[in-house]
């Protein structure tokens, strides 16, 4: 029995999405696609709460893939939650509706 392929893709090169050709038969593997017809998951390492490794089997040549680089959260911008819209804020003041008068 052969020695199975494998390759090694780093996730930071990735343009996109994160789909990536198998470096050996070049079928598109995509993070979601989920029903395993390509690929399956052999393994994932996980480093705390981050994801260190991911080593796919592609179904249609039998390479395995090391997926690395990729970012964990901690190294994410944590992204502010999206602004409410203004009309949501509050009253708004009523522009001419409540004219102060002033005493001269
Ligand atoms: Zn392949």
């Amino acid at each position: 029995m052969k020695a199975a392929n494998s390759y090694t893709i780093d996730l930071t090169k990735i343009e996109g999405t994160g789909d990536f050709p198998c470096p050996h038969c070049g079928v598109n593997l995509s993070p979601e696609d989920e029903s395993e017809d390509v690929y399956s998951i052999l393994k994932t390492e996980v480093k705390g709460d981050s994801l260190e490794e991911l080593i796919l089997l592609c179904k249609k040549c039998g390479s395995q893939i090391h997926l690395v680089g990729f970012i964990s959260e901690s190294n994410l911008a944590v992204e502010p939650d999206p602004p409410l819209p203004s009309s949501l804020r509050g009253p708004e003041p009523d522009p001419g509706g409540r004219l102060k008068k002033r005493a001269l």
